[in-house]
């Protein structure tokens, strides 16, 4: 856990959040600002910072998270028609808080990854 990480706040109730799930591993709540009409992060309760910190010790839980993203996928009703998974590493890729998650989006059409 790291004291000032908004998500690890989140995690532990300190900040409000609308919690679509959790389990002992991983929860998933809404982006608070959506991009599209299903805007989910799905974030493990461990504090990995990115993607680039993932160990082989961690793959479980990876995979857990995917899991958990198309069960989300399946459940918001976005499964069938096509979603994206997409995880920012670092500055240039995107990433604005540093604790892995994964945007799960869907409800429109996707273009583009730039
Ligand atoms: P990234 O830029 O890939 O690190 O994604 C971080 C995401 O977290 C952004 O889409 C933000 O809109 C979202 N976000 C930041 N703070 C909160 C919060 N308190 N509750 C929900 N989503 C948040």
């Amino acid at each position: 856990m790291d004291a000032d990480c908004i998500f690890c706040k989140i995690i532990r109730g300190e900040a409000p959040s609308t919690m679509l799930y959790q389990d002992e591993y991983a929860v998933a709540f809404k982006d608070i600002a959506p991009i599209a009409p299903v805007h989910v992060l799905i974030v493990p309760r461990q504090h990995i910072v990115s993607a680039a910190e993932v160990t082989a010790e961690n793959a479980p839980l990876i995979g857990h998270l995917i899991a958990v993203a198309a069960r989300l996928a399946r459940e918001l009703g976005i499964a069938e028609r096509g979603y994206r998974l997409v995880t920012n590493i670092g500055r240039e890729g995107g990433q604005s808080v540093f604790h892995l998650h994964w945007h799960l989006l869907g409800g429109r059409q996707m273009r583009g990854l730039g």
